[in-house]
């Protein structure tokens, strides 16, 4: 049986075909630039290299249709025919409270889904066309919605409910969502694994880092807490988006220095966090290389990124009552190791301790804790697609 896991961005469109016997991905990809000049497909088949491929793709549908073509392709293919598709899993942003598990999709949850397009503006729309445009091209093919909100459905309302007059949250749904849930969830159910002991057991603080980056308290399996709110705006400061900030800083930016919704928008999405703090970039190999080389605004940014995550594990340890261990996952979490060293340094005093030779890895499941820390220290590389692929399967078997 293979799964196709479909990720729709504005201008983007990931995809990964898996086979579920092996839980192996056969291919994957993705289609960018699309509705704009020079878009492309980067395709990989197996183990193999990727290939760019250069084609016209004018909307969502059109990139769905060159990557079925592609998964057909004599040289590219890795499939003979469209039915040996058996189902799609969809990654959708928010679920709002409608959705606290993924759903097969009828004309029910796609309305729900819908729904939630005034609280997720920017994330639900390009997910909805993806799985319109499957709908209409495999029509005989079940989709699965797979929620990056779900997982945290779970959190207590004194967690979720903003401190504003109570109809913000009655009236509007205005409250912490938290998002990364397949992440989290994934990292939560591998980190029991290698610890050898029940999950409902454990008190886990799992790190997604990646270019979005959010802390979550997994309590016995559920989502307790998480950093990101009601959008993946808030919390930790990331690759480029600002994180939690003064709210009255947003509103002296506006009032005083001018700036209208939009340009705030872009400020705190696309021009903070570390490319803002650093002005070298939002990559973390450029912003290590040139802390290395002596820039001192690259270092501020690492002393200010990991110094917040740290502060998120006290937190997050204090609000369940303990913890057990540390996950660290992600672009950031699962490659770099002085990052995973300086968040972990000084934590001593909670029983945190790492291996330096340990931490030296890269991107792969290992438990990196000093010999003897009472709280361990794992890196568990995620696999979002494979989660969707999972759960499509589940619900669809
Ligand atoms: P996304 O949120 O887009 O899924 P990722 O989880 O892929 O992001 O993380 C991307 C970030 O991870 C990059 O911006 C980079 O900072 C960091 N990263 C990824 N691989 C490495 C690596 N090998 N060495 C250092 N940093 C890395």
């Amino acid at each position: 049986m293979h799964i196709l896991v479909i990720n729709c961005g504005s201008s983007s469109l990931k995809y990964q075909l898996i086979k579920m016997s092996t839980e192996q991905a056969l291919a994957k990809g993705v289609c960018e630039r699309i509705a704009m000049e020079n878009s492309v497909i980067n395709h990989t088949k197996g183990e193999g290299g990727s290939t760019s491929i250069e084609r016209d793709l004018p909307d969502h549908a059109a990139a769905l249709r060159a990557v079925i073509d592609l998964l057909l392709d004599a040289e590219h293919g890795v499939i003979s025919a469209v039915s040996e598709i058996s189902a799609v899993g969809h990654r959708v942003v928010h679920g709002g409270e409608k959705f606290s598990a993924s759903s097969v999709i009828d004309d029910e949850v796609l309305s729900a889904i819908k729904d939630c397009v005034v609280i997720a503006p920017l994330h639900n729309p390009p997910n909805i066309t993806g799985i319109e445009a499957c709908m209409e091209l495999m029509p005989d093919t079940p989709n699965v919605a797979v929620f990056d909100t779900a997982f945290h459905q779970t959190m207590p309302p004194h967690a979720f409910v903003l401190p504003l007059p109570y109809e913000f949250y009655d009236k509007h749904r205005i409250r912490k969502y938290g998002f990364h849930g397949t992440s989290h969830s994934y990292v939560a159910t591998h980190a029991a694994a290698l610890l050898g002991r029940p999950v409902e057991e454990l008190k886990l603080v799992t790190c997604h880092l990646g270019n979005g980056s959010s802390i979550c308290a997994v309590d016995g399996g559920k989502s307790v807490e998480t950093s990101m709110g009601y959008t993946p705006l808030d919390g930790l400061m990331m690759g480029t988006r600002s994180g939690s900030v003064d709210p009255a800083v947003v509103l002296y930016i506006m009032d005083t220095l001018g700036m209208g919704t939009a340009c705030v928008s872009d400020l705190l999405n696309k021009q903070s966090g570390m490319l803002g703090i650093t002005g070298v970039s939002s990559d973390f190999r450029d912003i290590t290389a040139a802390a290395d080389a002596g820039d001192k605004r690259a270092q501020l940014g690492l002393d200010m990124f990991t110094y917040q995550v740290r502060k998120f594990i006290g937190q997050y340890a204090a609000a369940m009552g303990g913890i057990d261990a540390v996950v660290f996952t992600a672009g950031i979490g699962e490659n770099v190791s002085v990052v995973r060293k300086m968040v972990t340094d000084g934590l001593g005093f909670m029983g945190i301790a790492i291996d330096d030779e340990k931490n030296k890895l890269r991107g792969e499941e290992r438990d990196i804790s000093a010999d003897g820390a009472a709280v361990r220290t794992l890196v568990i590389p995620t696999n979002e697609e494979l989660a969707i692929a999972r759960d499509t399967l589940a619900l669809v078997k």
